[in-house]
Protein backbone atom coordinates (compact mmCIF):
# COMPACT_ATOMS: atom_id res chain seq x y z
CA UNK A 1 0.00 0.00 0.00
CA UNK A 2 1.46 3.23 -1.30
CA UNK A 3 2.09 6.31 1.01
CA UNK A 4 -1.31 8.15 0.08
CA UNK A 5 -3.21 5.14 0.24
CA UNK A 6 -2.08 4.39 3.41
CA UNK A 7 -3.25 8.04 4.46
CA UNK A 8 -6.49 7.91 3.04
CA UNK A 9 -7.52 4.44 4.99
CA UNK A 10 -5.69 6.09 8.50
CA UNK A 11 -8.28 9.15 8.32
CA UNK A 12 -10.78 6.99 6.97
CA UNK A 13 -10.55 3.92 10.03
CA UNK A 14 -9.85 6.74 12.37
CA UNK A 15 -13.36 8.50 11.20
CA UNK A 16 -15.01 5.57 11.47
CA UNK A 17 -13.27 3.99 14.31
CA UNK A 18 -16.13 2.67 15.90
CA UNK A 19 -16.56 0.06 13.27
CA UNK A 20 -14.58 -3.13 12.38
CA UNK A 21 -13.09 -2.86 9.06
CA UNK A 22 -11.52 -6.35 8.67
CA UNK A 23 -8.85 -7.56 6.28
CA UNK A 24 -7.62 -10.86 4.52
CA UNK A 25 -6.32 -13.19 7.07
CA UNK A 26 -3.72 -15.78 6.07
CA UNK A 27 0.01 -15.15 5.70
CA UNK A 28 1.95 -12.38 4.17
CA UNK A 29 5.45 -12.27 3.40
CA UNK A 30 7.64 -9.36 5.08
CA UNK A 31 10.79 -9.05 2.74
CA UNK A 32 12.94 -12.31 2.12
CA UNK A 33 12.00 -14.59 4.75
CA UNK A 34 14.07 -17.71 5.36
CA UNK A 35 13.51 -20.99 7.19
CA UNK A 36 14.75 -19.18 10.34
CA UNK A 37 13.12 -16.09 10.07
CA UNK A 38 10.20 -14.73 13.39
CA UNK A 39 7.01 -15.21 13.29
CA UNK A 40 4.35 -12.90 13.80
CA UNK A 41 1.18 -12.79 14.54
CA UNK A 42 -1.84 -10.24 14.43
CA UNK A 43 -5.16 -9.72 14.23
CA UNK A 44 -7.19 -8.60 11.27
CA UNK A 45 -7.87 -5.02 11.61
CA UNK A 46 -6.94 -3.52 8.47
CA UNK A 47 -4.94 -0.62 10.41
CA UNK A 48 -3.06 -2.66 12.27
CA UNK A 49 -1.78 -4.87 9.29
CA UNK A 50 -1.15 -1.70 7.25
CA UNK A 51 0.89 -0.51 10.44
CA UNK A 52 2.30 -3.23 11.14
CA UNK A 53 4.10 -3.72 7.46
CA UNK A 54 5.08 -0.35 7.58
CA UNK A 55 6.72 -0.51 11.21
CA UNK A 56 8.52 -4.06 9.64
CA UNK A 57 10.24 -2.22 6.70
CA UNK A 58 13.60 -4.00 6.24
CA UNK A 59 13.08 -6.80 8.70
CA UNK A 60 12.58 -10.09 7.28
CA UNK A 61 10.07 -11.85 8.82
CA UNK A 62 6.51 -14.49 8.23
CA UNK A 63 2.99 -12.14 9.33
CA UNK A 64 0.25 -14.33 10.46
CA UNK A 65 -3.08 -12.14 10.02
CA UNK A 66 -5.64 -14.17 12.29
CA UNK A 67 -9.72 -13.69 12.53
CA UNK A 68 -10.58 -11.40 15.40
CA UNK A 69 -13.55 -9.89 13.09
CA UNK A 70 -11.85 -6.99 12.30
CA UNK A 71 -11.48 -5.40 15.64
CA UNK A 72 -8.08 -4.54 16.92
CA UNK A 73 -5.87 -6.78 18.84
CA UNK A 74 -7.11 -5.24 22.72
CA UNK A 75 -10.71 -5.17 22.33
CA UNK A 76 -10.93 -8.42 20.54
CA UNK A 77 -9.21 -10.03 22.94
CA UNK A 78 -10.90 -8.79 26.04
CA UNK A 79 -14.27 -9.25 24.16
CA UNK A 80 -13.85 -12.68 22.85
CA UNK A 81 -13.63 -12.13 19.80
CA UNK A 82 -9.67 -13.12 19.18
CA UNK A 83 -9.12 -16.45 20.84
CA UNK A 84 -6.42 -19.36 21.45
CA UNK A 85 -9.27 -21.00 18.11
CA UNK A 86 -8.34 -18.61 15.86
CA UNK A 87 -4.46 -17.90 16.45
CA UNK A 88 -4.66 -22.12 16.42
CA UNK A 89 -6.56 -22.20 13.11
CA UNK A 90 -3.95 -19.68 10.85
CA UNK A 91 -1.36 -21.48 12.32
CA UNK A 92 -2.74 -25.17 11.23
CA UNK A 93 -4.00 -23.19 7.88
CA UNK A 94 -1.88 -20.91 6.86
CA UNK A 95 0.85 -23.70 5.67
CA UNK A 96 3.76 -22.12 8.12
CA UNK A 97 4.86 -24.95 9.77
CA UNK A 98 6.40 -25.96 6.47
CA UNK A 99 8.05 -23.04 5.96
CA UNK A 100 10.04 -22.20 8.94
CA UNK A 101 12.67 -24.53 10.93
CA UNK A 102 11.54 -23.38 14.61
CA UNK A 103 8.38 -23.20 16.67
CA UNK A 104 8.11 -19.93 18.01
CA UNK A 105 5.08 -17.80 17.84
CA UNK A 106 5.73 -13.83 18.67
CA UNK A 107 2.09 -12.60 19.64
CA UNK A 108 0.71 -9.32 20.53
CA UNK A 109 1.03 -8.76 24.10
CA UNK A 110 -2.50 -7.44 24.53
CA UNK A 111 -3.62 -10.01 23.18
CA UNK A 112 -2.96 -11.84 26.25
CA UNK A 113 -6.37 -10.97 27.81
CA UNK A 114 -7.94 -13.38 25.62
CA UNK A 115 -5.28 -15.97 23.63
CA UNK A 116 -3.94 -18.29 26.06
CA UNK A 117 -0.45 -19.81 25.54
CA UNK A 118 -0.80 -23.05 27.27
CA UNK A 119 -3.58 -23.74 24.99
CA UNK A 120 -1.63 -22.95 21.90
CA UNK A 121 1.53 -24.74 23.17
CA UNK A 122 -0.36 -28.18 24.12
CA UNK A 123 -2.33 -28.15 21.08
CA UNK A 124 0.05 -26.84 17.83
CA UNK A 125 3.53 -27.37 19.90
CA UNK A 126 4.31 -23.76 19.22
CA UNK A 127 5.72 -21.82 21.93
CA UNK A 128 4.26 -18.05 22.61
CA UNK A 129 6.74 -15.49 23.21
CA UNK A 130 4.48 -12.59 24.14
CA UNK A 131 6.25 -9.16 21.57
CA UNK A 132 5.88 -5.73 22.56
CA UNK A 133 2.81 -3.64 22.73
CA UNK A 134 3.19 -1.29 20.01
CA UNK A 135 4.30 -2.13 16.17
CA UNK A 136 6.72 0.51 16.44
CA UNK A 137 9.37 -1.50 19.12
CA UNK A 138 8.78 -5.14 16.82
CA UNK A 139 12.18 -4.26 14.74
CA UNK A 140 14.31 -3.48 18.60
CA UNK A 141 12.66 -6.31 19.76
CA UNK A 142 13.81 -8.81 17.72
CA UNK A 143 16.83 -7.28 17.57
CA UNK A 144 17.63 -7.46 21.69
CA UNK A 145 16.80 -11.51 20.67
CA UNK A 146 13.18 -11.08 22.01
CA UNK A 147 13.52 -9.27 25.24
CA UNK A 148 11.13 -6.43 26.45
CA UNK A 149 12.40 -3.61 27.89
CA UNK A 150 10.22 -2.52 30.60
CA UNK A 151 8.65 0.92 28.07
CA UNK A 152 8.07 -1.80 25.47
CA UNK A 153 5.31 -3.60 28.01
CA UNK A 154 3.59 -0.83 29.03
CA UNK A 155 0.52 1.32 27.36
CA UNK A 156 0.25 4.95 27.69
CA UNK A 157 -2.19 7.74 26.39
CA UNK A 158 0.03 9.86 24.33
CA UNK A 159 -1.09 13.06 22.80
CA UNK A 160 -1.35 10.99 19.12
CA UNK A 161 -3.74 8.29 20.76
CA UNK A 162 -5.88 11.28 22.32
CA UNK A 163 -6.15 12.90 19.30
CA UNK A 164 -7.47 9.90 17.47
CA UNK A 165 -9.63 9.03 20.15
CA UNK A 166 -11.34 12.81 19.93
CA UNK A 167 -11.57 12.37 16.48
CA UNK A 168 -13.45 8.65 16.76
CA UNK A 169 -15.84 9.63 18.93
CA UNK A 170 -16.53 13.49 17.30
CA UNK A 171 -17.02 12.49 13.96
CA UNK A 172 -19.95 9.85 14.73
CA UNK A 173 -22.01 12.05 17.10
CA UNK A 174 -21.49 14.96 14.49
CA UNK A 175 -22.98 12.71 11.68
CA UNK A 176 -25.76 11.38 13.14
CA UNK A 177 -27.04 14.31 15.05
CA UNK A 178 -26.31 17.03 12.72
CA UNK A 179 -28.89 15.86 10.00
CA UNK A 180 -31.68 15.36 12.88
CA UNK A 181 -31.08 19.36 13.14
CA UNK A 182 -31.24 20.29 9.75
CA UNK A 183 -34.93 20.04 9.53
CA UNK A 184 -36.00 22.07 12.82
CA UNK A 185 -32.90 24.38 13.53
CA UNK A 186 -30.69 24.74 10.45
CA UNK A 187 -28.91 27.55 11.73
CA UNK A 188 -27.23 25.99 14.71
CA UNK A 189 -25.83 22.85 12.56
CA UNK A 190 -22.41 24.85 12.44
CA UNK A 191 -22.42 25.94 15.96
CA UNK A 192 -23.04 22.53 17.47
CA UNK A 193 -20.59 20.54 15.14
CA UNK A 194 -17.68 23.21 16.34
CA UNK A 195 -19.30 22.65 19.86
CA UNK A 196 -19.02 18.80 19.70
CA UNK A 197 -15.62 18.76 17.91
CA UNK A 198 -14.16 21.66 20.50
CA UNK A 199 -15.82 19.82 23.64
CA UNK A 200 -14.01 16.03 22.20
CA UNK A 201 -10.43 17.37 21.70
CA UNK A 202 -10.33 19.67 25.01
CA UNK A 203 -11.43 16.25 27.09
CA UNK A 204 -8.85 14.36 25.29
CA UNK A 205 -6.06 16.81 24.85
CA UNK A 206 -6.52 17.99 28.64
CA UNK A 207 -6.34 14.20 30.06
CA UNK A 208 -2.54 14.73 31.70
CA UNK A 209 -4.72 17.37 33.45
CA UNK A 210 -7.37 15.53 35.01
CA UNK A 211 -6.47 11.97 35.00
CA UNK A 212 -5.25 11.72 38.37
CA UNK A 213 -9.24 12.74 39.56
CA UNK A 214 -10.25 9.69 37.50
CA UNK A 215 -9.09 6.95 39.83
CA UNK A 216 -11.67 3.90 40.52
CA UNK A 217 -12.55 4.93 43.70
CA UNK A 218 -13.73 8.30 43.37
CA UNK A 219 -12.42 11.64 44.91
CA UNK A 220 -13.39 14.31 47.92
CA UNK A 221 -12.98 17.71 46.40
CA UNK A 222 -13.07 19.58 49.44
CA UNK A 223 -16.01 18.23 51.59
CA UNK A 224 -18.44 16.87 48.43
CA UNK A 225 -17.67 13.76 47.21
CA UNK A 226 -17.12 12.83 43.42
CA UNK A 227 -17.40 10.03 41.45
CA UNK A 228 -15.35 11.18 38.87
CA UNK A 229 -15.77 7.87 36.96
CA UNK A 230 -19.31 7.89 37.39
CA UNK A 231 -20.82 11.67 36.98
CA UNK A 232 -18.67 13.88 38.78
CA UNK A 233 -16.39 14.43 35.57
CA UNK A 234 -19.50 15.16 33.08
CA UNK A 235 -21.15 17.43 35.81
CA UNK A 236 -17.90 19.61 36.46
CA UNK A 237 -17.49 19.70 32.53
CA UNK A 238 -21.32 20.92 32.06
CA UNK A 239 -21.20 23.55 34.95
CA UNK A 240 -17.74 25.04 33.17
CA UNK A 241 -19.81 25.03 30.21
CA UNK A 242 -22.57 26.92 31.64
CA UNK A 243 -20.71 29.07 32.82
CA UNK A 244 -18.91 30.15 29.73
CA UNK A 245 -22.38 30.47 28.19
CA UNK A 246 -23.33 33.23 30.91
CA UNK A 247 -19.71 34.63 30.64
CA UNK A 248 -20.30 34.72 27.12
CA UNK A 249 -24.20 36.24 27.08
CA UNK A 250 -22.49 39.16 28.91
CA UNK A 251 -19.61 39.81 27.60
CA UNK A 252 -21.46 40.30 24.14
CA UNK A 253 -24.24 42.06 25.82
CA UNK A 254 -27.73 40.21 25.04
CA UNK A 255 -28.05 37.99 28.13
CA UNK A 256 -31.17 35.82 27.34
CA UNK A 257 -32.54 32.94 29.36
CA UNK A 258 -33.58 30.79 26.34
CA UNK A 259 -30.21 31.41 24.71
CA UNK A 260 -28.85 29.55 27.96
CA UNK A 261 -31.24 27.16 28.17
CA UNK A 262 -31.36 25.76 24.64
CA UNK A 263 -27.57 25.37 24.65
CA UNK A 264 -27.37 24.63 28.11
CA UNK A 265 -29.42 21.51 27.17
CA UNK A 266 -27.84 20.85 23.79
CA UNK A 267 -24.12 20.88 25.35
CA UNK A 268 -25.49 18.05 28.08
CA UNK A 269 -26.00 16.36 25.51
CA UNK A 270 -23.02 16.24 23.95
CA UNK A 271 -21.01 16.06 27.10
CA UNK A 272 -23.19 12.78 28.13
CA UNK A 273 -22.62 11.49 24.63
CA UNK A 274 -18.71 12.16 24.82
CA UNK A 275 -17.64 11.64 28.02
CA UNK A 276 -20.23 8.74 29.39
CA UNK A 277 -17.46 6.30 29.36
CA UNK A 278 -14.03 8.58 29.59
CA UNK A 279 -12.14 6.16 31.74
CA UNK A 280 -13.23 3.41 29.70
CA UNK A 281 -12.10 5.26 26.07
CA UNK A 282 -8.22 5.41 27.46
CA UNK A 283 -5.86 2.42 27.83
CA UNK A 284 -4.74 3.57 31.20
CA UNK A 285 -7.33 3.84 33.39
CA UNK A 286 -10.64 1.06 33.97
CA UNK A 287 -13.96 1.80 32.17
CA UNK A 288 -16.22 4.19 34.81
CA UNK A 289 -19.35 1.91 33.56
CA UNK A 290 -18.02 -1.21 34.38
CA UNK A 291 -18.05 -2.82 38.10
CA UNK A 292 -15.19 -4.49 38.24
CA UNK A 293 -13.77 -1.31 38.11
CA UNK A 294 -13.48 -1.50 41.72
CA UNK A 295 -11.45 -4.92 41.67
CA UNK A 296 -8.03 -5.49 43.11
CA UNK A 297 -5.17 -7.78 42.14
CA UNK A 298 -3.58 -10.35 44.46
CA UNK A 299 -0.93 -12.53 44.58
CA UNK A 300 -1.58 -16.15 46.41
CA UNK A 301 2.63 -16.56 47.25
CA UNK A 302 2.27 -20.58 47.98
CA UNK A 303 1.42 -20.92 44.27
CA UNK A 304 3.26 -18.31 42.73
CA UNK A 305 6.68 -19.74 41.20
CA UNK A 306 8.56 -16.88 39.78
CA UNK A 307 8.28 -17.58 35.95
CA UNK A 308 7.72 -13.70 35.53
CA UNK A 309 4.51 -14.22 32.93
CA UNK A 310 3.00 -11.59 34.53
CA UNK A 311 5.32 -9.49 33.88
CA UNK A 312 5.76 -9.92 30.23
CA UNK A 313 2.12 -9.46 29.81
CA UNK A 314 0.90 -6.53 32.52
CA UNK A 315 0.36 -3.46 30.06
CA UNK A 316 0.53 -1.33 33.20
CA UNK A 317 3.96 -2.38 34.93
CA UNK A 318 2.66 -3.43 37.81
CA UNK A 319 5.09 -6.41 38.72
CA UNK A 320 8.10 -6.94 39.72
CA UNK A 321 9.95 -10.61 39.92
CA UNK A 322 12.75 -11.92 41.90
CA UNK A 323 13.98 -14.48 39.73
CA UNK A 324 17.10 -15.78 42.28
CA UNK A 325 13.78 -15.94 44.99
CA UNK A 326 10.93 -17.31 42.55
CA UNK A 327 8.67 -14.87 43.72
CA UNK A 328 6.58 -11.73 41.96
CA UNK A 329 5.53 -9.06 43.66
CA UNK A 330 2.90 -6.65 42.69
CA UNK A 331 4.33 -3.31 44.53
CA UNK A 332 2.52 -1.09 41.48
CA UNK A 333 -1.34 -2.39 41.99
CA UNK A 334 -2.31 0.94 41.76
CA UNK A 335 -1.87 0.95 37.83
CA UNK A 336 -4.04 -2.14 37.27
CA UNK A 337 -6.43 -1.50 34.35
CA UNK A 338 -7.99 -5.15 35.33
CA UNK A 339 -7.48 -6.49 32.16
CA UNK A 340 -6.86 -9.81 33.64
CA UNK A 341 -3.99 -10.72 31.26
CA UNK A 342 -1.36 -11.50 34.45
CA UNK A 343 -4.28 -14.04 35.59
CA UNK A 344 -4.85 -15.76 31.91
CA UNK A 345 -1.70 -16.52 31.44
CA UNK A 346 -0.22 -17.30 34.84
CA UNK A 347 0.88 -20.98 34.35
CA UNK A 348 0.04 -21.60 38.39
CA UNK A 349 -3.04 -20.08 38.94
CA UNK A 350 -1.48 -17.90 41.53
CA UNK A 351 -3.34 -14.85 40.62
CA UNK A 352 -6.69 -13.25 41.60
CA UNK A 353 -9.03 -10.90 41.71
CA UNK A 354 -11.01 -9.55 44.93
CA UNK A 355 -14.10 -7.13 44.89
CA UNK A 356 -14.04 -4.69 47.79
CA UNK A 357 -16.78 -7.17 49.36
CA UNK A 358 -14.74 -9.81 49.81
CA UNK A 359 -15.75 -11.26 46.73
CA UNK A 360 -13.31 -13.42 44.77
CA UNK A 361 -12.72 -13.25 40.47
CA UNK A 362 -11.02 -16.55 39.81
CA UNK A 363 -8.68 -17.25 37.09
CA UNK A 364 -10.61 -19.81 35.61
CA UNK A 365 -13.95 -17.16 35.01
CA UNK A 366 -11.76 -14.58 33.83
CA UNK A 367 -10.27 -17.07 31.24
CA UNK A 368 -14.18 -18.67 30.59
CA UNK A 369 -16.42 -15.38 30.78
CA UNK A 370 -15.08 -12.14 28.33
CA UNK A 371 -16.40 -8.50 29.15
CA UNK A 372 -19.19 -7.41 26.74
CA UNK A 373 -19.15 -3.77 25.52
CA UNK A 374 -21.08 -3.15 28.82
CA UNK A 375 -18.90 -4.73 31.08
CA UNK A 376 -20.47 -7.90 31.66
CA UNK A 377 -18.61 -11.62 31.74
CA UNK A 378 -21.05 -13.27 29.45
CA UNK A 379 -19.11 -13.62 26.23
CA UNK A 380 -18.43 -17.55 26.20
CA UNK A 381 -14.89 -17.97 24.74
CA UNK A 382 -15.27 -20.43 21.68
CA UNK A 383 -14.16 -24.14 22.30
CA UNK A 384 -13.91 -23.83 25.83
CA UNK A 385 -17.87 -24.12 27.05
S1 LIG B 1 2.23 -14.80 39.53
FE1 LIG B 1 2.14 -16.52 38.11
S2 LIG B 1 3.09 -15.72 36.25
FE2 LIG B 1 3.63 -14.31 37.89
S3 LIG B 1 5.61 -15.01 38.60
FE3 LIG B 1 4.08 -15.98 39.89
S4 LIG B 1 3.66 -17.94 38.93
FE4 LIG B 1 4.70 -16.68 37.42
S1 LIG C 1 -1.97 -6.47 37.02
FE1 LIG C 1 -3.82 -5.54 36.25
S2 LIG C 1 -3.16 -4.39 34.44
FE2 LIG C 1 -1.55 -5.84 34.92
S3 LIG C 1 -2.03 -7.61 33.64
FE3 LIG C 1 -2.94 -7.96 35.67
S4 LIG C 1 -5.03 -7.24 35.47
FE4 LIG C 1 -3.88 -6.37 33.72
Amino acid sequence: MNLLKFLVATIVETLLRVLPFPCKTGLVKIGNPDRNAPVLLTCNYHLTVERLRRALKGVDAYLLVANSRGINVWCASTGGLFTSHDVISVLKTSGIEGLVDHRDLILPQLAATGVESKIIGKKTGWKVIWGPVLAKDIPAFLQNKLEKTSQMRQTEFPPMQRIEMAVAWAFPISIILAPFMIPFWREAVFPFISLVWGLSFSIFLCFPLYSQWLSPEGRRVGFIFFDFGRGGFQLILWGAIILGLITYSMAVGDFRWGFILRWGFMSLIIVLLLSIDVMGSTPVLKSGLHGDRLLKIHLDERKCKGVGVCEQVCPRDCYEVDRDRHTARIPRARRCVKCGACMVQCPFDALYFQSPRGEILTPETVRRFKLNLVGKRLVKVEGRL
